[in-house]
C-alpha cells in the first residue's frame, strides 16, 4: 500500500513528501494501519527500516483528526539516548510540518530550565530518554503525564539493558490506563517480555 492508500491527511502526505519518503517501507506499511485504528503494537524492528516514521506517522494523524479540548501534552515517545532523542525529534518535526502539531525534545545534556519552559507550554508530543524524563515528572511543578493518550517505548531492549527498568515502570503507571501503547524493540529477551505484559493491552505483534 502506498501513503496515499492509507488515509492520511494532506499535511501528512506533505510532509512525507518534502522528506523524500515515496513509498512505505515493510514496517510502515504493516504498523500505520493497526496504530491507526488505536491498537496497542509490538513491533520487531531494527533501526534503520524506517520504525520512527512507523510510529510518528500515525500518532500525528490521530492528534490530527481528535483535536485536543485543553492545551496538554497527549504524546510520551521513550527513547534510549539522546541521539536517537535528537533523530526522533527531527523525523517528528518534519512530518508535521505543515501542521501545528510540536513536539519537545527531552534528554540529558539540554538546559533543565529550558525544558522545563518548553514543558510548560504543553507540547504535543515529548521525546524523552527515561531518566530525564522522570526528573521532570518528579521536579517540574504542574508538570502531569495525566492526559498522555499515546505511547511509546522504542528500542525497549536497549532501555532495559541500560537499567531503565524502574524509571519505566513509574512512568508507565503514571500514565492513564486508557492510553494506546507502542513498543519496539530488536531483540525479544525475557525482560521485554516482562515490559510488555505490564504495560500493553493485547497487542498486535507486528514483525518484519
Ligand atoms: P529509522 O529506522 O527510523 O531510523 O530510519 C532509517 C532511515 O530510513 C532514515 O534515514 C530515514 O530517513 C529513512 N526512511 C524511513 N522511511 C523511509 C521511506 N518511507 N522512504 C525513504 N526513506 C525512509
Amino acid at each position: 500500500a502506498s501513503f496515499q492508500a492509507m488515509n492520511l491527511s494532506r499535511p501528512i502526505l506533505k510532509g512525507l513528501s518534502k522528506m523524500g519518503f515515496e513509498e512505505p517501507t515493510q514496517i510502515q506499511a504493516k504498523t500505520i494501519p493497526v496504530a491507526l485504528l488505536g491498537k496497542d503494537i509490538v513491533g520487531a524492528a531494527i533501526t534503520g527500516s524506517g520504525k520512527t516514521a512507523a510510529f510518528i506517522v500515525p500518532i500525528i494523524e490521530r492528534l490530527l483528526y481528535r483535536p485536543k479540548k485543553i492545551p496538554t501534552s497527549r504524546v510520551l515517545v521513550l527513547v534510549p539516548t539522546r541521539e536517537l532523542g535528537i533523530q526522533c525529534h527531527s523525523v517528528a518535526t518534519k512530518i508535521a510540518a505543515f501542521t501545528d502539531i510540536v513536539s519537545c525534545l527531552c534528554v540529558g545534556g539540554l538546559s533543565l530550565k529550558q525544558q522545563e519552559q518548553e514543558l510548560r507550554n504543553r507540547p504535543d508530543i515529548i521525546i524523552a530518554t527515561p531518566g530525564r524524563f522522570i526528573d521532570h515528572m518528579r521536579n517540574s511543578q504542574g508538570f502531569t503525564v495525566e492526559h498522555i493518550e499515546i505511547m511509546v517505548m522504542d528500542e525497549a531492549d536497549r532501555m532495559l539493558d541500560d537499567g531503565f527498568a524502574d524509571e519505566l515502570n513509574e512512568i508507565i503507571n503514571s500514565c492513564p490506563k486508557s492510553r494506546q501503547t507502542m513498543l519496539f524493540s530488536a531483540t525479544m529477551t525475557d525482560k521485554v517480555d516482562d515490559l510488555i505484559r505490564l504495560s500493553l493491552n493485547r497487542p498486535v505483534r507486528l514483525f518484519v
